[in-house]
């Protein structure tokens, strides 16, 4: 495991280092195998703890993920003594503050559910622009600051989903930011706040967490003229997953590169790429093949969604929009590289028809709702009549 160090912030002080790979929660292992099943407790402590046992030491987690249930399970996980081996990462739901007192009670029931009497890195969660006035009137920054000077945080930070003007805005308005969490992968290059937002967090002396660097496991299995790219002889010499956790590590200013992840496989296969996460890390034909894989992205997958699921929440109509998404761009990259192959094609306009009704793209009922919500600022609406008009006809 290579480690990096968290907290170079503005006095120098106060540093410790964490692991380039963290363990994102978001995604543990369910009875489903979906974002809304139970947790496999079972299985998600092991998968967890062997990756502690191998090196990882910073585990991200929050307080809305897996429906709640993610920070107590989490807490039970990190028994027997993990807890001390660790930095955790939790954040505070921003959407759900009224006022500070909302933040306190989160926060208190955060410190039991994840049986600890302090949270390592505390991000202010999913910052963008709908969410300005909640952070300026509660003065979420300086709220986390006392908590951090009374010892029940070690570094105070935020996560992101928005443009590059806004991070500035968001840095700007508190000067004791400590880290932020960024969206950003190869695919993403100029998504949200992008390179701009990477160079700019390193330039105000920002530790810098990486999410969704797989773009919600998109480049871990690329389809379309990605998948192409890499079953060519060129390409078969790369694996997908590394070639993409390395591409984020041969920068130097990103600290921490989270994955989501939910199975033993995948943790194993990514600790063995975090032995090899170093800056300037990448050989010029991994550059180069790179290049041809993000103009590929470009070409390949319409819709950028990154099945962060966000949108699902205050949908009147129950449609389960990154699933009819997901089709969409399966069916467009399948039809593009597999004209052959017809069952594949035709394939996604089956699971479309066979989703239940009211969970289509065509129960829409158009209220925008959605589109507020979602990180990717996603034309939803347009989307789904695009999937409907495709994968009903
Ligand atoms: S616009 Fe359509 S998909 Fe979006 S929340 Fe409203 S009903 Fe649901
Ligand atoms: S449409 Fe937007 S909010 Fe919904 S899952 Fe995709 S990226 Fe997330």
């Amino acid at each position: 495991m290579q480690y990096r160090t968290f907290g170079s912030g503005q006095s120098g002080k106060n540093q410790r280092k964490v692991s380039v790979l963290g363990f994102g929660c978001m995604r543990l292992p369910t009875d489903n195998g979906k974002m809304d099943g139970v947790i496999n407790e079972k299985e998600a402590a092991r998968i967890v703890r062997y990756g502690i046992d191998r090196g990882i030491n910073y585990i991200d987690t929050a307080k809305v993920y897996l429906g709640g249930q993610c920070e107590a399970v989490l807490g039970r996980i990190l028994q027997d003594g993990y807890r001390e081996k660790v930095s955790i990462a939790t954040k505070l739901p921003t959407w759900e503050i009224g006022s500070v007192k909302d933040a306190d009670r989160i926060f208190s029931e955060q410190l039991r559910d994840l049986k600890t009497d302090k949270i390592d890195m505390y991000l202010i969660h999913n910052l963008q622009r709908s969410f300005h006035d909640i952070l300026l009137k509660n003065k979420l920054a300086d709220w986390a600051w006392k908590k951090k000077e009374k010892g029940f945080i070690d570094y105070v930070g935020f996560s992101f989903h928005d443009d590059f003007h806004y991070l500035k805005e968001v840095v700007d308005s508190f000067d004791r930011w400590e880290f932020c969490q960024l969206q950003y992968n190869y695919a993403g290059e100029n998504a949200q706040a992008g390179t701009k937002g990477v160079t700019f967090a390193a330039e105000k002396n920002l530790s810098l967490v990486i999410m969704e660097p797989l773009l919600g496991g998109a480049l871990a299995t690329p389809t379309g003229k990605m998948g192409r790219l890499f079953a060519s002889k060129e390409g078969k010499k790369f694996q997908p997953a590394d070639l993409a956790l390395r591409w984020l590590w041969n920068r130097k200013e990103v600290t921490v590169v989270l994955s989501g992840m939910s199975g033993f496989d995948q943790v194993k296969q990514n600790i063995d790429s975090a032995e090899k996460g170093l800056a300037g890390g990448l050989t010029e034909e991994e550059t180069a093949f790179v290049k041809q894989l993000q103009q590929a992205y470009d070409e390949s997958m319409p819709i950028k969604c990154t099945k962060c699921e966000y949108c699902k929440k205050d949908c009147p109509a129950g449609v389960d929009i990154p699933l009819n998404f997901d089709y969409y761009n399966n069916h467009m990259a399948s039809a593009e590289i597999n004209q052959q192959k017809k069952a594949e094609v035709f394939l996604a306009p089956i699971l479309y028809k066979a989703m239940k009704p009211e969970q289509r793209a065509d129960r829409c009922a158009d209220c925008g709702n959605c589109e507020t919500l979602c990180p990717q600022h996603l034309p939803i609406r347009k989307l789904l009549a695009d999937v409907h008009r495709v994968l009903n006809g």
